[in-house]
């Protein structure tokens, strides 16, 4: 990676409030808890609540603490602007409620987030469909229609760190007038930046990485002003899944420690994916680090860094394996979501869903991890005897 590029991302995560309304030199910013703004005349009122999507009027729509938030984000993944939500589904479903209509189709690419899939079956209650690509093939050309309006992708999946080529998807689409949305909740924007890709919209979940200590619940989406824009005024004003400005102020204390803790997020996974690649008991292990064949090009080509977020399979796939594995993991804690400080295991394995499994793609046995910041030997003595009582 450009090291220049390196120095610029440290800045924007670590800027300190500035500006002519911080008289006081406070280093961090000042948390708005305000749910109004009166303005000093009617029309100074008038000319600001036109343009609500840059003016604090309402703090469901703009306020300075969220709105400090969102300018470090569109600095850090290059787009021209950024909404925050209160969730990274407030923001997947502002995109997606928001912005099509009945009689539009969408195209899922890779294995999708869960819920946002279950969202897009939510949607043809509303006349509008979608196809899932799972397993993504090598041309999804046969798979576009005349009436896809959005193409979706996330690359890594999150459960398999399947990657795409997402320039080339990118480029396909674009040729065909239709907006591209990528997750990239697994590299953050500090190690992918899809929108120099040529994708239209890039959304996160802020309770990850970009957050970092669990402690806060939050998603944005970053694009051109345009669309961002669009999105505002359809999908964030009217569904009201707005991030409050305590949690703007969480999310901002995550970033500015985002570069630091990634670095040792990557060096701790690194080990970790050796350590569990070389172990008898493991049958395969996923992570863009330990990318083979013509994805590995594509790994460098679009990563500027890895993320802690890796899966691998069990020898023995059936679920009292799996739970006698997770029972027996001390460090590793059992539970959902992902990014934090903690190290965390999870699995889709329940008692007999192994057709369920098979429709998502998904192998028996999976197992993923959530490579926190103890320390990579700790992490691999507790993975090492958990595997042992397996
Ligand atoms: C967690 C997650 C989301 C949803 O974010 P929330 O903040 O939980 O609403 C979306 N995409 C991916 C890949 C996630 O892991």
């Amino acid at each position: 990676m450009d090291s220049r590029d390196e120095v610029r991302d440290r800045e924007i995560c670590m800027a300190a409030w500035d500006g002519p309304d911080n008289p006081s030199g406070a280093v961090a910013p000042p948390v708005y808890q305000t749910s109004l703004f009166a303005k000093p005349t009617f029309g100074r009122f008038v000319a600001e609540q036109a343009a609500e999507h840059e003016n604090p009027v309402y703090s469901r729509g703009t306020n300075p603490t969220v709105a400090f938030l969102e300018e470090r984000l569109a600095l850090l993944e290059r787009g021209e602007a950024a909404k925050c939500f209160a969730s990274g589904m407030g923001a997947i479903a502002a995109v997606l409620a928001g912005t099509l209509k009945s009689g539009d189709h969408v195209l899922f690419v890779n294995t999708v987030y869960g819920p946002t899939l279950e969202l897009a079956e939510h949607l043809r209650r509303f006349g509008v469909e979608h196809t899932a690509l799972p397993d993504p093939p090598a041309d999804i050309g046969p798979w576009i229609r005349d009436d896809t309006a959005l193409i979706y992708l996330e690359s890594p999946g999150t459960m398999l760190m399947r990657v795409l080529d997402v320039p080339a998807l990118a480029a396909q689409a674009r040729r065909r007038g239709i907006r591209t949305v990528i997750d990239n909740t697994w590299a953050t924007p500090l190690h992918q930046k899809p929108l120099t890709f040529g994708v239209d919209l890039a959304v996160h979940s802020c309770t990850k990485y970009i957050g970092g200590h669990s402690d806060v619940v939050g998603g944005v989406l970053v694009g051109s002003r345009e669309a961002v824009r669009e999105v505002f005024y359809q999908g964030h004003q009217l569904f009201g899944a707005a991030m409050s400005a305590m949690e703007a102020a969480l999310v901002l204390r995550g970033l500015r420690t985002l570069p630091v803790r990634m670095a040792e997020h990557r060096r701790n996974a690194g080990a970790v994916v050796e350590a569990l690649a070389a172990h008898p008991r493991v049958a395969a292990v996923h992570h863009p680090a330990v990318a083979h064949g013509p994805d590995e090009a594509l790994v460098r080509r679009q990563f500027r860094g890895y993320s802690g977020l890796l899966s691998f399979e069990l020898e023995d796939g059936s679920f009292d394996r799996v739970a006698r594995f997770m029972d027996a993991l001390s460090l590793f804690r059992i539970g959902v979501s992902w990014g934090g400080y903690e190290s965390l295991a999870t699995s889709p394995q329940r008692p007999g869903n192994g057709d369920e499994l098979r429709a998502r793609g998904l192998p028996p046995g999976l197992v993923r991890l959530s490579v926190g910041l103890e320390g990579a030997a700790p992490q691999i003595a507790d993975l090492e005897r958990a595997l042992a009582e397996v």
